[in-house]
């Protein structure tokens, strides 16, 4: 088989690639701003943003900026080193946020790893070595380690790997009660996702989440906040917790981050962090120089009162298009989230079939993703233009007339 670029095609992936995804009939060769381009030219408005990590659109010209500077003075060092990228970094998601210290890796699945071997061993360390349980959520989604695919509450990712990390309960999402019934002091964390992202886009209840933080600080518990999808501007703040005053004491991000270069970061406190000691966690790319220079400029273009107070304004503007398409065909029970983080459900005559329409939308143009069996997902640029939304969605109106005509 020849590796030259013009003889690869969708069809070499099903005969290269692990046999996990099952990845759009189309190959995307390029972008900008939110269009991208397929190896026949064909071109599409990007309303899933690579899942919500193209935040600043396709090849923004401060993370290219930042890149190209980057790249040609200093790659990696390791953890042998320090290097200035992530300590400015560093500072200024410490500048941003409730957060004293900060922990680079890669991938959201390894801050949360991170996050979660944290509250273990803080509780280990602080309280008892029986401290150990860890309350989550139902429909959750933390990562694919297998750590993480046990807190995350999906039985069809965490099954089938052998044995799993012990002393994990699940419970209902927003069900305060539910997480009083399991709460005791052996409890070492309760972990969340602000925004349920991969599980339907379902917001927390701010009773739901004081509740939380109560309940936390009565048992000696740490309170993790996954916002590996909700974070980085997505809901308007630079992190969904700061639209309901309620506090972690670890809160992950990663997705939007790097804006598409893979990093990720755990933030804590410096209580928290002061268990840590030499050698106790690492990794080798962590805080990599090419990725920290890329994911300050994401920062510094994000966190500004433009873009974030922008995210408004296009929430409004997705939500009434999705809400006068609904009006015409009557296909969504509810259309929900915050920001740029939108979930259209669609009514019980069509769950099982979100993946239907992600694929006529493509037929039509048009990049949207799914949230589980029944929930379309709009998580575009933060920074997309109107227009952009206006087409796009008009694509989109013409790939859910096909979908229903097709009834
Ligand atoms: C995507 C996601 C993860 C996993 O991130 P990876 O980079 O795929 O490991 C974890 N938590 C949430 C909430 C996510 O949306």
């Amino acid at each position: 088989m020849t590796t030259d670029s013009k003889a690869v095609t969708r069809a070499t992936h099903d005969k290269v690639i692990l046999p996990v995804y099952a990845p759009a009939q189309f190959v995307p060769v390029k972008g900008k701003g939110s269009r991208v381009w397929d190896q026949q030219g064909r071109e599409y408005i990007d309303f899933a943003g690579g899942i919500a990590v193209t935040a600043l659109g396709h090849c923004h010209p401060a993370l290219v900026a930042a890149l190209k500077q980057q790249g040609e003075t200093l790659w990696h060092t390791s953890n042998i080193f320090t290097n200035e990228p992530a300590l400015r970094l560093a500072s200024k998601l410490i500048d941003a946020t409730f957060a004293e210290r900060v922990f680079f890796v890669n991938s959201g699945a390894e801050a949360n790893e991170a996050a979660f071997k944290l509250a273990r061993h803080y509780a280990i360390k602080r309280h008892s070595p029986y401290k150990t349980k860890i309350i989550a959520f139902y429909n959750a989604f933390h990562g694919r380690t297998l750590f993480t695919v046990s807190v995350g509450g999906q039985a069809k990712y965490a099954d089938g790997f052998g044995p799993k990390p012990a002393d994990i309960v699940h419970v209902p999402f927003n069900d305060l009660a539910a997480v009083k019934a399991v709460m005791d002091d052996h409890t070492c964390a309760v972990v969340l996702e602000p925004i349920q992202g991969e599980g339907g886009i379902t917001p927390a209840t701010p009773e739901f989440l004081k509740g939380v933080r109560e309940l936390c600080d009565q048992h000696h518990a740490l309170l993790v906040f996954d916002e590996v999808q909700s974070g980085m501007g997505r809901s308007g703040k630079l992190f969904t917790y700061m639209h309901y005053g309620v506090t972690p004491d670890i809160l992950t991000t990663a997705k939007a981050l790097g804006g598409g270069f893979p990093i990720s970061a755990m933030l804590t406190t410096e209580e928290v962090a002061s268990v840590m000691t030499v050698g106790v966690h690492g990794t080798t790319y962590g805080g990599n120089p090419l990725a920290c220079a890329v994911a300050e400029a994401a920062l510094d273009t994000i966190n500004t009162p433009q873009v974030l107070s922008g995210v408004q304004a296009r929430h409004e503007r997705f939500v009434s298009i999705l809400q006068a398409i609904n009006e015409e065909h009557g296909i969504f029970e509810q259309i929900r989230g915050m920001g740029l983080l939108i979930g259209a459900e669609l009514k019980p005559k069509w769950h099982g079939q979100a993946g239907k329409f992600l694929a006529a939308a493509a037929e039509q143009g048009v990049m949207v993703l799914v949230a589980g069996p029944n929930v379309v997902r709009f998580v575009p640029s933060l920074v997309i233009d109107l227009e952009d939304i206006d087409q796009g969605m008009a694509r989109f109106a013409r790939a859910v007339e096909a979908v229903v005509k097709a009834e």
